[in-house]
């Protein structure tokens, strides 16, 4: 009987598995892709499609389209409930799918506050309920051009001093100026840390700190945000640390499978649940045997080894362990056309900076395009 390989969730790593699936993809095993949504955005330009940079359709990975090239089954539904004892899925479509091995890239999210009804919030996770929220928030934006008489400042308020918050708030403000120069836009930014970019060298927080001040973004640290205390804003970008899945954080949800107090899948060095060797996880949704931090090129990294250690898994050979980088390149949008680049302690801004960006993002979302050969033909009126 053949083996069933569940890959849940589209996020860097699975992009990867299924793209060398086609060729490396043992006979004998089914492959399944699970997750709510077909296009999945890559991370490091959802600051670039924030800021109009590119269209959304420039950041994403077509999942369904990979699957048809590796000979997978694609699934378009949410884990609900993981019984790992069973070995199996319960996901929201209703349908209980069995693996012999699965393989948990499903991402983080983000919890936002309940405010008053007249605060627009966008979370920056999921990326799907961004996308609609930003969608409208532009629409209505720009229809406010005709009708707004004597506006006052629209205000902006931005709670995280990660990368994400960062990003986030001078893409948005950058964008929504450029679509109405007739409107003053005020922003702050606030995060509990006493800086922005905790974890980045102090040359990075000096260039992301001189950008927030360029852009006319205030920056309040060491303020943790509640109902009572937030200034008055009209837009509430939340991008205040990642957190696990429900799904994750509830035990009655997810059996016995092993988390870290937040709920992240505890993982070996070779990406396998430290409780169900059957179960591996990587990425947001994954809490290494040493904490890393919840960023995209963590995901990216771990797609080979996990490709290599789900082949080996499926053959029965020995697994190898992941060694993250101690260092490697970081390049933080600033919506200036200009970028932050980090290596170790080193940290530069410029439009060289930004070029490379665009460069190494697009080529790693155009690894995952169809071949020329395979592409359809483009009708008129229709994106290619
Ligand atoms: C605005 C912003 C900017 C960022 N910029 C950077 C950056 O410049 N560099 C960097 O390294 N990191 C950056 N990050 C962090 C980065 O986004 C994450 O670390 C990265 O996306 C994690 O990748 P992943 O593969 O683990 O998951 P994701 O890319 O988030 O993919 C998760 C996938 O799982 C799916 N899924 C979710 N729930 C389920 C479920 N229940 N069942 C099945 N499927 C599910 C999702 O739909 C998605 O397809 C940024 C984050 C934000 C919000």
């Amino acid at each position: 009987m053949k083996q069933r390989l569940v890959l849940a969730g589209a996020g860097h790593a699975h992009a990867q598995v299924l793209k060398a699936w086609a060729d490396r993809g043992p006979r004998g095993v089914e492959l399944v892709v699970v997750s709510p949504h077909a296009m999945a955005p890559y991370s490091g330009m959802v600051p670039g499609w924030l800021a109009g940079t590119y269209g959304f359709q420039d950041i994403v990975i077509d999942f369904p389209a990979l699957c048809a090239r590796a000979g997978a089954r694609w699934v378009p539904a949410a884990i609900d409930r993981l019984d790992p004892d069973r070995q199996c899925l319960e996901l929201d479509s209703g349908e209980t799918l069995h693996y012999d091995f699965l393989s948990l890239n499903t991402g983080s999210t983000l919890v936002p506050p309940v405010c008053d009804p007249s605060v627009t919030v966008l979370s920056m996770r999921p990326l799907s309920q961004l996308k609609t929220g930003y969608d409208q928030l532009l629409e209505r934006w720009q229809a406010g051009a005709a009708t707004d008489a004597e506006p006052r400042p629209f205000r902006v308020l931005a709670v995280g001093g990660g990368a994400a918050g960062v990003e986030s708030v001078l893409a948005v403000v950058n964008r929504l100026r450029t679509l109405r120069p007739d409107r003053p836009v005020q922003a702050e930014l606030q995060t509990r840390g006493p800086t922005v970019l905790p974890g980045y060298p102090s040359g990075a927080r000096r260039l992301a700190l001189r950008a927030l001040e360029q852009a006319g973004v205030a920056v309040r640290t060491g303020t943790r945000w509640t109902t009572g205390s937030a200034p008055a804003c009209d837009l509430l970008l939340w991008a205040a640390g990642a957190q696990a899945h429900a799904w994750q954080r509830t035990p009655q949800r997810r059996g016995t499978l092993a988390v870290s107090p937040e709920g992240f899948v505890q993982i070996d060095r070779c990406l396998r649940s430290v409780s169900h060797p059957r179960v591996f996880a990587v990425g947001d949704c994954a809490h290494w045997h040493q904490p890393l931090p919840k960023a995209g090129v963590y995901a990216v990294r771990m797609g080979p080894v996990l490709l290599d250690n789900l082949l080996a898994s499926l053959q029965g050979t020995a697994l190898r362990a992941y060694a993250p980088q101690s260092r490697f390149l970081s390049l933080l949008a600033t919506a200036d056309g200009r970028a932050i680049a980090t290596r170790g302690r080193f940290s530069l801004s410029g439009r060289w900076a930004w070029r490379w960006k665009d460069r190494i993002d697009r080529a790693f979302v155009n690894r995952f395009a169809a071949p020329p050969a395979l592409q359809p033909v483009a009708h008129q009126g229709e994106t290619p």
